[in-house]
């Protein structure tokens, strides 16, 4: 039989607060490494799971998988998300307080697979009633929905989440998932109207496009081929080989009748999405500094059938804007680059609004029906999968508003952290010694700061009349806080240290390094205005959908909608405050390399996500003090064997019991403590004697 000891040069510690050297990065790698190439993809620090994509089906999601982690002790069993999804379950049950599950990491490593992970294993191993059936199966066929709509394939990731997404599970008494409700957040609009090489947009449209059915096409005036529509092929990317739209499209249409889609709003729904594609046909003839006109009818003949709108007043509307003006309605005509950004801004709203229409009316499917009193508070299990912190070799003000949101998800792993740490020493009565870590705060303050952060700044610029730009709110930035130490400009670059920067661009040093923004349709972006007359236009639609996504009250408020980065920094704002009332569980993803191959380890690559994720810190954190930490009872349990005063049941105090155990196997006092409930261990070597110890006995 193999030794304990050989057991973990093969397949490495199965918790990194148990390697002996914890400070080393190589030795982190190496573990992760060693685990990796056996198949073990998942890793501990303490309580945080850390996870690497394998990239391949691994043989450890079934049902007995699932069976064998209920209920269980978390460190008994081997590292799993299942075994995460039932610390969290069984916590929210006995100790009645709301849970949260944080998943983070870059994209395409395997975030939104771990939370499918977790919501599965919720509906096998919950209890339930007749009732709840349905709403697990909701729950459930909620994701290929929300992925048809809002994923896509990027370079990074086949079938990328364009928005981010925190989910609540509902439970009864019982322990039954009895509802739902999902928070999204900025979805990437842009994309309907541009992809980059490589790229695809929204996988709805090519489910459609490939398996509609023949007079469902004909009816939308589509054809089966994506290359004919302007939205479809900026990518130059049309076929995937890992996605198949035909099946996919019979899978979304399946999971819209469960959610409870009655076949109008589908009809409704389709209609939308077709319409998009032939917005994105419209073509514009005109000189350059000319007016803009259309020449393309056919478009507008459907998109008029399509919405039930009047086809002149759209036309019309694509063509000119107008705005109020000393309570007087002007009329100007656009010109062709104008035009083109009027109708691509009236389809991003289209889809944006219909998005967030989805949400809404799958919220309205898994809410809670039962829920009468409010004396009878429901406990949740939060769920987030939101976008990892991104670099790109151009990165604009998508990147900017993600990396902002990891880094306040950073700043809440920090506190929540330490003060979970914190909170047991002094449960356990044991002193807590101070831990050094870099606190990001300054750089949230940075960007999110009344008057001198940088949304504020990029606000200003967008309600200031006259000639304000992308450059113009560089040079704001570089006036008001060029000084700082978080933020560079071309400006300021020293050009001997640095690498060139653009003129264009502005650095931030984020906690996960260096980012470059390029400024180009950051107001572009931030503003987000659809003409009056579009939005008229639209409040005039017949489709159902449409009426609730545009309102006429829209049209008489005179306030200017709020900016997309406020809008955003207040979503996240409430985030917080939601995810700082629960009790956090983490797990951590990884992904192992660029190419989505099974069996690859990119060190290059996975050092520089053990570095963002903040895992060294992590682990610095955790093993401040003690490596490692049990209840009394699990620890008597699994040693009383290697004791005969304990062996084989001891009858005193707990603490008693494990005391006279550690001295019979000579812990030195400076290795050990006592708490309240726990023993404190605190290097991994001291229980790698006792482990081999029960192995060899
Ligand atoms: P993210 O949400 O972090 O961007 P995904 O969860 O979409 O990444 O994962 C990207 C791809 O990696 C998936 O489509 C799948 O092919 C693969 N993958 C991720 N996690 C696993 C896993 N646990 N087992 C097998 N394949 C996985
Ligand atoms: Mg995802």
């Amino acid at each position: 039989m193999e030794s304990a000891l050989t057991a973990r040069d093969r397949v490495g510690v199965q918790d990194f607060v148990l390697l002996e050297n914890h400070t080393s990065e190589a030795a982190f790698i190496e573990n992760l490494r060693k685990r990796f190439k056996e198949n073990l993809i998942y890793t501990y620090i303490g309580s945080v799971l850390v996870s690497v994509n394998p990239y391949k089906d691994l043989e450890i999601y079934t049902k007995n998988h699932m069976e064998r982690y209920r209920g269980v002790n978390f460190y008994e069993v081997s590292p799993h998300v299942y075994a995460v999804s039932d610390n969290s379950y069984r916590s929210m049950r006995t100790e009645r307080k709301d849970q949260c599950i944080l998943i983070s990491g870059e994209s395409g490593a395997g975030k939104t697979e771990a939370s499918k992970k977790i919501l599965q294993y919720y509906a096998v191993t919950c209890p339930a009633s007749d009732q709840v059936e349905t709403v697990k199966d909701r729950l459930l066929q909620s994701n290929p929905v929300l992925e048809a709509f809002g994923n896509a394939k990027t370079l990074r990731n086949d079938n990328s989440s364009r928005f981010g997404k925190y989910m609540d599970i509902q439970f009864d008494f019982k322990g039954a998932p009895v509802g739902g409700h999902i928070l999204n957040y900025l979805l990437e609009k842009s994309r309907v109207v541009h992809q980059n090489h490589g790229e695809r947009n929204f996988h709805i449209f090519y489910q459609l496009i490939e398996g509609g059915e023949e007079d469902l096409l004909r009816r939308l005036g589509l054809e089966r081929n994506p290359q004919q529509y302007q939205y479809l092929v900026k990518g130059n990317c049309p076929k995937v080989s890992s996605i198949n739209d035909r099946s996919d499209w019979k899978v979304v249409r399946k999971a819209l009748s469960v959610i409870g889609f009655s076949e109008d709003e589908v009809e409704e729904l389709l209609n939308i999405i077709a319409s998009v594609l032939h917005l994105g046909n419209i073509q514009y003839g005109g000189e350059d500094s000319g007016n803009a006109y259309i020449t393309t009818d056919t478009q507008i003949k459907y998109l008029a059938r399509l919405l039930g709108v009047d086809g002149l007043v759209l036309k019309e509307a694509l063509t000119h804007k107008t705005i109020i003006a000393k309570g007087e309605e002007l009329k100007s005509p656009l010109n062709l680059e104008q035009a083109s950004s009027a109708r691509d801004a009236l389809s991003k709203a289209v889809y944006g609004r219909t998005f967030t229409w989805l949400v809404n009316k799958i919220n309205v499917s898994l809410a809670y029906k039962f829920f009468i009193s409010a004396v009878l508070t429901v406990p949740f299990i939060g769920l987030l999968d939101i976008y990892g912190f991104e670099v790109f070799q151009h990165n604009s003000f998508e990147q900017f508003c993600i990396n902002y949101c990891n880094e306040k998800l950073q700043q809440l792993f920090i506190e929540l952290t330490l003060k979970s740490e914190q909170d047991e020493y002094e449960a356990e009565g044991i002193t807590w010694e101070p831990v050094q870590y870099f606190n990001n705060k300054i750089i949230c303050d940075l960007v999110e700061e009344k008057f001198k952060g940088i949304i504020s700044i990029l606000d200003e610029e967008c309600l200031r009349p006259g000639d304000a730009s992308d450059i113009t709110f560089l040079e704001k930035l570089e006036n008001t806080v060029g000084g700082h130490a978080h933020l560079t400009t071309h400006k300021l670059a020293d050009g001997k240290t640095r690498k060139v920067m653009g003129r264009e661009e502005f650095r931030l040093l984020h906690y996960a390094g260096e980012v470059n923004y390029n400024v180009n349709g950051f107001l572009d972006k931030n503003n987000d205005l659809l003409f009056r007359n579009l939005k008229e236009v639209m409040c005039m639609s017949d489709n159902k959908i449409l009426t609730q996504c545009f309102d006429r009250a829209e049209l008489k408020d005179s306030k200017r909608p709020e900016t997309a980065a406020t809008q955003f920094k207040t979503s996240l704002a409430k985030l917080m405050e939601i995810l700082m009332s629960k009790e956090p569980s983490y797990v951590r993803c990884i992904k192992p390399n660029d190419a989505k191959q099974a069996g690859r380890f990119d060190d290059v690559l996975i050092r520089h996500q053990v570095k963002y994720l903040g895992l060294m810190e992590n682990l610095r954190v955790r093993r401040a003090g003690f490596a490692y930490r049990r209840h009394y009872e699990t620890f008597l349990q699994r040693y009383k064997s290697l004791c005969p005063e304990t062996w084989p049941s001891w009858q005193g105090k707990l603490a008693d019991g494990v005391s006279t155990l550690v001295k019979h196997l000579g812990y030195k006092p400076e290795e050990y403590k006592l708490g309240r409930s726990k023993i404190f261990i605190r290097f991994p070597k001291t229980l790698f004697a006792t482990e081999d110890a029960l192995e060899t006995r």
